[in-house]
């Protein structure tokens, strides 16, 4: 489940911070805290405190059986540790309760806390120098035999089973590691922005309207006959009508909503963190987010140094073929058209005639690669490629047959060239492609180009305002959203050449995955009313509150939302972001656990005025 790196970049974080959390001096949350885990409770301490230092004193522990052994031993869990406890021969009625106890039944104990015996100690335990000897047991709550799964970090489940039985999973410590950071971390995002900046923690509606434009929303059925609420996909509108509002800095932990469907590594709900500042440009709202991430990051881990580094769309893409580039590694793409313009190889020179097309290419290492790890690499670049028509050409160093086309490419015997010909950005898009999957390949085989460890911020910066439609379709759409301004030097070319105008939008990519977007918005009504009607073609009846609360007095304004469920999930190197959601659907959607999206009855689908449509199939 957990790759061995990933593990140790949770142990390297929780060393930190378990440590914190056992001396109760120094805690990594510096709001107000509890000075100890068991104040307000029954309990006098937790499972995993007591030391040597102890010897003598009357104990109460509440937790989960963990093991049990020899009808004396047991051994209970907390987050905070294991700690184990003996029950004296005399104590006949518990050793009697023993048998009957199932694992992960609930417990509280009572005793008083003694020595191991003379070599008995265990060094693996924090609590390993001493035992409990058991004065009372309650059981508190007993388990049903036979659970799903055991409570241990090694799964041997399938991540089905985890998310059917997720208070289960949850138990595991890893899981409950993950949590308690990703709870800590947020709590340092908020002490920064709202203590430390002034910025305001303001909530905004989940029953919203349907919006022009973008991802797919949720609809919900309302009382009024054939009229539904929205789910938001981000609060976007909300967050520049608090500006209008005059709150100059704004910021939630928001639940967002997009039906997008089945998307591995996407959730129908997740959460951003979401940010709105008046009188600001992009430079402002990137050092803003640079020091955030500072201010927020987990102790153990190497912190991000700011400034990160700045690529433009246009480098992203011909570089690394991605507007998300994962700069853990070189293999940088480089553009060879002119090379090979008039190449007296035919294939490549006939492709290039045209003057928007474009020849590109990597190059890898391939020292000990057997050719059967080359060709299963091929064809599985193959699968992904399969629906381009640019031309992918390998070139081994080693290999005479290509000589000339690896001498052009100063190929050395342990490398492989790949050279994509085809139209505009295609070439770059598909080695962009190529670049993972052979990173992905070399790591199978042992040869990590990734720097490990490596936390690789940076900003993608001046996108085209508009792009061609996804679907193929004539026209524009907006590259990040509708609201996006245009770069102030480019602003008159919206009314006469609207695909050369570069927008304000910043993506801000970690490790090849984008983490968080954001722009200077339209303030103007007049400008917003053009960009909706004449350049995206929306029907502006959908906006008409946004656009006359901009003609209210609206202040400039930008802002930013972080995706905190992948920001999570790439600091805790989980191998899904689903690991970071305490109760996420499953890749489709679903939820495993308590079988949502599940029938309502005809009384109320009659209340909300929907008939279902039989399943003939
Ligand atoms: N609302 C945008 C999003 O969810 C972020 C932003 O522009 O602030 O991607």
């Amino acid at each position: 489940m957990f790759s061995r790196t990933k593990s140790c970049i949770l142990r390297s974080l929780f060393k930190e911070f378990s440590r914190n959390n056992l001396n109760h001096k120094q805690n990594y949350c510096t709001l107000p805290c509890s000075p100890d885990p068991v104040s307000y409770t029954q309990r006098t301490t937790t499972c995993g405190s007591l030391r040597r230092a102890d010897i003598g004193k009357i104990v109460r522990l509440c937790g989960w059986l963990q093991y049990q052994r020899q009808e004396k031993f047991l051994v209970l869990r907390d987050w905070h540790g294991l700690t184990q406890m003996i029950v004296p021969t005399d104590k006949i009625d518990i050793i009697q309760l023993l048998k009957t106890l199932s694992y992960e039944s609930v417990l509280q104990v009572e005793g008083r806390v003694i020595p191991r015996p003379e070599g008995q100690s265990n060094p693996n335990m924090p609590t390993g120098e001493i035992e409990i000897e058991v004065k009372d047991l309650r059981v508190l709550n007993m388990a049903a035999d036979n659970l799903p799964m055991i409570i241990r970090d090694s799964v041997t489940v399938t991540e089905q089973v985890r998310l059917e039985n997720r208070y289960l999973d949850l138990r595991r410590h890893q899981m409950q590691q993950i949590f308690r950071l990703r709870s800590k971390m947020i709590m340092k995002m908020r002490e920064f922005l709202a203590n430390k900046h002034e910025f305001v923690d303001i909530e905004t509606p989940t029953l919203f309207r349907r919006t022009p434009g973008g991802a797919k929303e949720f609809v919900v059925p309302s009382q009024y006959k054939g009229r539904f609420y929205s789910l938001p996909q981000s609060p976007q509108q909300f967050k520049q009508l608090l500006m209008v509002g005059g709150f100059d800095r704004y910021f939630q932990v928001a639940r967002c909503y997009r039906d997008e469907g089945t998307k591995p590594d996407r959730q129908p709900e997740f959460t951003q963190l979401d940010i709105e500042m008046s009188f600001v440009d992009e430079a402002g709202i990137q050092r803003l987010i640079e020091d955030l991430l500072v201010h927020s990051w987990p102790q153990g881990l190497v912190p991000p140094r700011p400034p990160f580094p700045r690529l433009t769309y246009d480098q992203a893409m011909r570089l690394y073929g991605s507007d998300k580039p994962d700069t853990r590694f070189d293999m940088k793409i480089s553009d060879v058209t002119n090379m090979f313009r008039h190449s007296s190889t035919e294939i490549i020179s006939e492709r290039l005639k045209t003057t928007d097309s474009h020849a590109a290419f990597i190059r890898f290492p391939y020292k000990d690669i057997s050719k059967s790890a080359f060709s299963k690499m091929k064809k599985q670049a193959a699968e992904i490629l399969s629906d381009t028509s640019t031309l992918v050409l390998y070139v081994k160093g080693d290999n005479q047959s290509d000589s000339s086309l690896s001498t052009d490419l100063y190929l050395s015997p342990d490398e492989v060239g790949v050279l994509a010909v085809g139209h505009n950005l295609a070439p770059f898009t598909v080695l962009g492609k190529l670049r993972l999957l052979i990173a992905d390949h070399l790591a199978s085989l042992g040869i990590e180009v990734r720097k490990k460890d490596a936390f690789n911020f940076l900003w993608v910066v001046d996108f085209p305002l508009f792009l061609p439609k996804d679907d193929g379709s004539a026209g524009l759409e907006s590259a990040h959203h509708p609201f996006t301004d245009a770069k102030p030097e480019h602003r008159h070319l919206l009314y006469t050449n609207p695909e050369q105008v570069y927008g304000q939008h910043y993506d801000l990519v970690l490790n090849g995955s984008e983490v968080g977007g954001g722009s200077i918005r339209i303030h103007n009504a007049e400008v917003q009313r053009y960009v909706l009607e004449n350049i995206l073609k929306e029907d502006c009846n959908e906006l008409e509150h946004l656009l006359t609360a901009l003609g209210t007095g609206c202040p400039p304004h930008g802002g930013i939302a972080l995706g905190l469920d992948r920001l999570f999930s790439i600091i805790c190197g989980t191998p899904s972001i689903r690991d970071v959601i305490a109760f996420p659907k499953s890749s489709d959607g679903k939820d495993l656990m308590c079988h949502a999206p599940t029938p309502v009855s005809k009384d109320q689908l009659h209340q909300y005025h929907i008939q279902v449509t039989p399943d003939h199939s």
